[in-house]
């Protein structure tokens, strides 16, 4: 007893001071820009544990381990480095998943990247006219690029979808009637329930027609002098398939003219061009819906128009104009990085020769599958030159899917790698990719993890293999 007693107060002598330890790291090259009060206190918690493990070791009846310097210091080193990581990261997205909301949705073009740092490293002319040195509203710069895309008299901008909608309904339908098919009334991921977003606006829901058929009968019989809108919802992320009927918003709108109503479509998704031609069909444009003759229009700019996390409305100017002075405008404001990121993006629709080339979303949804079979087989070459043991992989053709509630239906042509580990199972392995730095997010198929090729960039497919090697080795260890 006397001896362990002994052993464990020269344990705890030899820790070092606290002031020893953060010197022994002082000129670490990685600790230069770290404040000195987070080393530490990280190399406090390092000692705290270190003598916690000596007296448990006593307690246990184990021989106390005497501290290194050093690996207390890598020690600190390493918690030091752990904190300041941001929690918030790039990741791989090999799900094949394109808008991947967990994943942050629509990846930005190059040119909407460098417009949000212009912007947002010194002031900005975010609410102030150069042409004649006066305040303007920042919807401004944005709001002529969306009439001629959209084709639409006026457009407005908040922050997500969810709020156009919101401030649509609250602004034109306040406790008045919104008629709108049973068949439409979704839920988005993340709890966009409509009649949940409908109640909050104070707009009275009114269903008409049944889950898979809905008449434009359905709709005139229920409108009565408190009905302030015809609603239609976009499926964007399931199909009703089958026997089934749904009105067009051709049809809506004629009914609403009859009626002096108006006609407001949730797009969703917010495609800008036709996708039709690369098998992804179902995605009206917000220029054809309002040709048909919607009043107003809502979408998402982080979907497939492939822009930030915003919300448009375009549509009639009268209605715009009312939606713009409802008080609920400020609490659903746009932010100026928002704005020059979904300035940029817009731009490339209307000025680049190449919108499939400079706009990620695009790019991904119809490159070539031969383009992604290449990207494909780079990986398994790197992973042939790297010697690999312990993991076997092969490349297949498979489906990928467009994601972020957009398409549901749609698969878009793919390859993959399938890769196997020996021994570790495969859930084991893709905690393993997910770990990495960058983390490699994966799907999983039965027993085999798959890496998604379309949604991998050329560069990435480097790390992927690095991820692959270091699983390698550190399995054979
Ligand atoms: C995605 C979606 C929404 C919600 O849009 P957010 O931009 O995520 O707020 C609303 N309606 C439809 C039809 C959608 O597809």
């Amino acid at each position: 007893m006397r001896k362990r007693e002994d052993a464990k107060n020269i344990a705890l002598r030899a820790l070092p001071q606290v002031n020893e330890l953060v010197e022994s790291i002082a000129g670490t090259k990685y600790l230069k820009d770290i404040s000195r009060d987070l080393i530490v206190k990280s190399a406090r918690e390092v000692l705290r544990e270190a003598r916690e493990t000596i007296i448990n070791s006593l307690n246990s009846g184990t021989n106390p381990p005497v501290a290194e310097i050093n690996l207390l210091a890598e020690k600190v080193i390493e918690r030091v480095l752990r904190t300041v990581e941001p929690s918030l990261r790039k990741v791989v997205n090999a799900t094949g998943t394109i808008l991947h909301t967990n994943l942050g949705r629509a990846p930005l073009s190059p040119r909407a990247i460098e417009a949000v740092s212009r912007v947002s490293e010194g002031y900005c002319n975010l609410e102030y006219d150069l042409l004649k040195g006066e305040r303007r509203s920042r919807q401004q710069h944005i709001e002529p690029i969306l009439r001629e895309i959209c084709g639409a008299e006026s457009a407005f901008v908040v922050n997500n979808n969810a709020a156009a909608v919101l401030i649509v309904l609250s602004t034109l339908a306040k406790d008045k009637e919104v008629i709108i098919s049973r068949g439409e009334l979704i839920e988005i991921g993340e709890s966009f329930r409509l009649p949940d977003i409908m109640r909050e606006s104070g707009a009275v829901l009114v269903e008409v027609g049944t889950t898979n058929r809905t008449r434009i009968a359905d709709y005139a019989n229920a409108i009565t002098e408190r009905t302030a809108l015809l609603m239609k919802v976009h499926k964007s992320n399931y199909r009703i398939v089958g026997f089934t009927e749904e009105v067009s918003i051709g049809e809506l709108a004629r009914l609403g003219k009859e009626y002096g109503l108006l006609v407001v479509e949730d797009l969703g998704s917010g495609a800008l061009v036709d996708l039709s031609s690369f098998g992804l069909k179902d995605e009206p444009t917000p220029r054809q819906v309002i040709a048909q003759g919607a009043s107003l229009v809502t979408m998402s700019a982080d979907k497939l128009l492939g822009g930030p996390q915003a919300g448009i409305i375009a549509g009639n100017s009268v209605y715009v104009e009312r939606i713009r002075r409802n008080p609920l405008a400020r609490a659903v404001r746009i932010d100026k990085m928002i704005l020059a990121a979904l300035e940029a993006t817009l731009r490339e629709y209307l000025y680049s020769p190449n919108p499939y080339k400079t706009i990620p979303i695009l790019g991904m949804l119809t490159e070539d599958t031969e383009k992604v079979r290449r990207r494909a087989l780079k990986l398994k070459r790197t992973l042939d030159k790297m010697e690999i043991h312990n993991i076997e992989y092969s490349t297949a053709p498979d489906k990928s899917r467009p994601g972020g509630g957009s398409l549901p239906l749609a698969e878009i042509p793919t390859y993959t790698v399938a890769v196997k580990h020996k021994s570790l199972s495969v859930t084991a392995v893709e905690n393993f990719l997910i770990s990495f730095n960058p983390p490699i997010i994966s799907r999983i198929r039965e027993n085999s993890l798959l890496l998604d090729m379309r949604t991998v960039t050329d560069e990435e497919v480097g790390k992927i293999a690095e991820a692959l090697k270091a699983l390698d080795r550190r399995a054979s260890a």
